[in-house]
């Protein structure tokens, strides 16, 4: 997916000459009052940023160019037109690395203005799990309506409809025939829509698949997907053909945010059995960032919240309790959000990560686990 590839490459991306602002805004313009405390958010920061002492004239142009920049981006934001608008945005900017990625989100973020030596992709990466593409297939005998859901919108759709011959008054054998024909018909029509579904679901990998239709219906369009194709539905809907998008988008996102809710307390159990079976997981914050710090993390498991830190300014180092100097290699350390921190260093190495909702289970291990590469 597109969000998901752009996170890995923002994740990896690193500039030691300037540095990169990462901005969240919840822009969802329900009243005037909602732009101007945007405004005002920009503002606040944006003379912060200016403020900053940095050690060259290179970094300190880069981040003038860039504040000037998010300034006119920020007031032509607050400015927009509902109709067009997006409730999240987020922009990565650093003028001296020539970085400049606008991110417009279907739900709004966090406010957050962040200065640092890395793009910070906690809230993306949230954003990127969490909406899971699908394909809404609503089927009956004759009809069909495919809906292509990304990002928590219908980005695309197909209408499938074939004239069928219509039905005459006789009995007997030609009633037979016709009953004959009606399946006929049916089961090609399936196959048609199948055929299209898998060769979308086939060049989506992570895409998941919504049915809706009536039960019979449902089954018989199930029978004609491949095995693979059938173990990505999540759900068997009842909609009515004729929903308009609106309703169709949401019920569709109730099924995604189920299916994610299942997802995170699937995860949390793997990391919890497999700990307790002294397999390839850890609990707990230092057992956790010890695997960071090492980057061993196969994939992150950890509820979303901020968590202070220390940050080793020359090794990256990571540091839940505050010491003099980087064990490792004796450089200076600086407060950080560890959390965004993890999710940065686990995302830079190839894992995965899985922020979750507050979870009971987890919250006995301080709320985050990892299962890891090797021991
Ligand atoms: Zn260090």
């Amino acid at each position: 997916m597109e969000l998901t590839q752009e996170l890995r490459t923002l994740a990896k991306f690193t500039s030691v000459a300037a540095p990169v602002i990462s901005v969240y805004l919840d822009t969802q313009w329900r009243d005037q009052h909602q732009r101007e405390r945007v405004s005002t958010f920009l503002r606040r920061h944006i003379t912060q940023a200016r403020s900053l002492r940095l050690d060259t004239d290179a970094a300190r142009q880069s981040l003038e160019h860039d504040l000037e920049r998010v300034a006119q981006w920020g007031q032509r934001l607050v400015a927009g037109n509902v109709d067009v608008h997006m409730p999240g945005m987020a922009l990565f900017t650093c003028h001296a690395a020539d970085l400049w990625v606008e991110l417009p989100a279907s739900r709004p973020f966090e406010d957050a203005f962040i200065l640092a030596e890395r793009p910070a992709v906690r809230q993306l990466a949230r954003l990127d799990e969490d909406y899971v593409s699908a394909l809404l297939v609503l089927i009956d005998s004759r009809a069909a309506r495919v809906y292509e859901v990304v990002l928590g919108d219908i980005v695309g759709e197909v209408d499938f409809s074939h004239a069928f011959p219509g039905r005459h008054k006789q009995g007997g054998w030609a009633q037979m025939r016709y009953q004959r024909h009606v399946l006929e018909y049916m089961e090609r029509h399936h196959r048609e829509v199948a055929a299209d579904v898998t060769s979308y679901l086939e060049a989506h990998p992570h895409a998941l698949l919504i049915l809706s239709g009536q039960t019979d219906i449902v089954t018989n369009f199930r029978a004609t997907l491949s095995g693979p194709m059938q173990q990505r539905i999540i759900e068997a809907l009842r909609l009515d053909m004729h929903a308009n998008r609106r309703h169709l988008l949401e019920a569709a996102q109730e099924v995604l945010q189920q299916h994610e809710r299942r997802e995170e307390a699937a995860a949390v159990q793997r990391v919890i059995e497999r700990a307790g079976q002294n397999g390839l997981a850890v609990l707990g914050l230092q057992a956790t960032l010890a695997a960071v710090n090492t980057s061993r993390v196969h994939q992150l498991v950890m509820q979303d919240t901020a968590l202070p830190g220390w940050r080793c300014l020359m090794c990256d180092h990571l540091l839940a309790h505050a010491v003099l100097q980087c064990p490792l290699c004796g450089g200076e350390l600086s407060t950080t959000d560890l959390c965004e921190a993890m999710v940065s260093a686990v995302l830079r190495t190839d894992g995965a990560v899985e922020l979750i909702e507050p979870d009971a289970h987890l919250a006995r291990y301080e709320g985050i686990g990892a299962l890891v590469r090797y021991a």
